[in-house]
C-alpha cells in the first residue's frame, strides 16, 4: 500500500480494547466512560481485519489498547495471528502493554511467536507509580517484566517524560533499563483526549531532558531506526540505546509508515488528525473481503501528509479529542 505522498504503509497498530486496569493521568480521566461492548469488534473480526491488511502488504503488527492483555480471550487472537508469522507474511507481531498481566501471559505470548514487548513504565518509585497510574501496582509490573525476560522476550521500556513527576528520575530509569539490557524510549506527552486536568503543567520538552542527560552521559547519535518514529542515541557509559519520540518538537511525519485501527474498526491514517475510515461496516457487510479491501485502499489514499499537534497555554484544549487509549498510541 502506497499513500499519496509515496510512503509505503507496512505497519498496523491495532487497539483491541479501550479498557484498562490503570488510569494514567496523561491518558484517561479517573472515571473514564468506555465504549459499549456491542460496538467493539469480536476477536474473530479483529483477526479478519488484520489478515486483510496483511494481504495488502502490512508486515508488522502491534497489538495495543487500552490495555491489550485485559481483553478476554486475547491470547486466542495472538495464537491465530501467529499463522502469518509462520507463513512469512508477517515479519513481526508485538504488543505495547502496561505490564500488569505479563507475569501471567509472557510465556504464552512467546509461544505464539511474539519476540518483543514494549512495557510502559514511568517511574521506579512505588508511590509515584501509584500517583501516575492511579490504580497500578509497581511490584506487579516489575514481576511482569521479569517474566517477559525469563520467557526470552526483548523488552523495551517506554517512559512518558513528565515535568515535576519523573523528570529527575530519567537518568536512574535509563541506568536501570540499560543495566538489564533493555532499550528505553522517552515520549513527550501528546495533547490527546480530555484527561480532566491541565496537561501543560506536566509537559516536558525532550530537548530539555536530552540536554540534561548530556551533562552526565555521552549520547552518541545513532542512525539505527526500528521502523518507528523514535530517534536513537547510544549511551556510551551504559552501552544501551535511548530513543526519543518528540511529536511536538520534531516532525517525523515524512517517514510515517503506519496506520491505526481502533477496537470498533475505525482506521486512523494519522495519530494527530481526526480523519478516519469506518471499516466495521464493510467488514460486516459481506463475508467476502472484496468490499473491505476496497475500503482499506480508499482510506490509504486519504493518508494525510502530517499532523498539527500543538500544546501551549493558549491552545489548552486537546488537539485531538479522542484519547490515546482508543488508538493505542
Ligand atoms: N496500556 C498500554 C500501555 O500503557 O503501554 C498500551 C496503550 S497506551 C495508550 C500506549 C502508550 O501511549 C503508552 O506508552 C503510554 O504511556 C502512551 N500514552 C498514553 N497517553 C499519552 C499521551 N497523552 N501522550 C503521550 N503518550 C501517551
Ligand atoms: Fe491504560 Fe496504557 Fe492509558 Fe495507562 S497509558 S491508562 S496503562 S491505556
Amino acid at each position: 500500500m502506497i499513500d499519496p505522498f509515496g510512503r509505503t504503509v507496512s505497519y498496523l497498530r491495532v487497539s483491541v480494547t479501550d479498557r484498562c486496569d490503570f488510569r494514567c493521568v496523561y491518558c484517561m480521566p479517573e472515571h473514564m466512560t468506555f465504549l459499549p461492548k456491542k460496538d467493539v469488534l469480536s476477536l474473530e473480526e479483529l483477526d479478519r481485519l488484520c489478515s486483510a491488511f496483511i494481504s495488502r502488504g502490512v508486515d508488522k503488527l502491534r497489538i495495543t489498547g487500552g490495555e491489550p492483555l485485559v481483553r478476554r480471550g486475547v491470547m486466542g487472537l495472538f495464537r491465530s495471528l501467529g499463522r502469518h508469522l509462520e507463513s512469512g507474511a508477517l515479519s513481526e507481531l508485538t504488543l505495547t502493554t502496561n505490564g500488569s498481566q505479563l507475569a501471567q501471559f509472557a510465556s504464552e505470548l512467546a509461544a505464539t511467536g511474539v519476540k518483543r514487548v514494549n512495557v510502559s513504565l514511568d517511574t521506579l518509585d512505588p508511590e509515584k507509580f501509584r500517583a501516575v497510574t492511579r490504580w497500578g501496582d509497581l511490584a506487579q509490573v516489575l514481576r511482569g517484566i521479569d517474566a517477559a525476560e525469563a520467557a526470552g522476550l526483548d523488552v523495551k521500556i517506554n517512559v512518558v517524560a513528565l515535568r515535576g513527576v519523573n523528570e529527575d528520575e530519567i537518568p536512574n530509569l535509563m541506568e536501570w533499563a540499560h543495566g538489564r539490557g533493555f532499550d528505553m524510549t522517552l515520549i513527550e506527552t501528546m495533547p490527546m483526549g480530555d484527561v480532566g486536568g491541565d496537561r501543560t503543567e506536566n509537559y516536558l520538552p525532550l530537548s530539555l531532558a536530552r540536554a540534561r542527560l548530556s551533562e552526565r552521559f555521552t549520547l552518541d547519535p545513532s542512525l539505527e531506526r526500528t521502523g518507528g518514529p523514535a530517534r536513537y542515541v547510544r549511551v556510551r557509559e551504559t552501552g544501551g540505546r535511548l530513543g526519543f519520540i518528540t511529536p511536538l518538537t520534531h516532525n517525523f511525519c515524512e517517514s510515517c509508515n503506519r496506520v491505526r485501527l481502533t477496537c470498533t474498526g475505525m482506521l486512523y491514517m494519522c495519530l494527530g488528525q481526526e480523519d478516519s475510515a469506518d471499516l466495521r461496516a464493510p467488514l460486516r457487510a459481506s463475508p467476502d473481503d472484496a468490499v473491505l479491501l476496497a475500503a482499506i485502499d480508499e482510506a490509504i489514499a486519504r493518508k494525510p501528509k502530517g499532523h498539527d499537534f500543538i500544546i501551549d497555554r493558549r491552545h489548552n484544549r486537546p488537539a485531538v479529542a479522542r484519547p490515546m487509549s482508543l488508538t493505542g498510541g
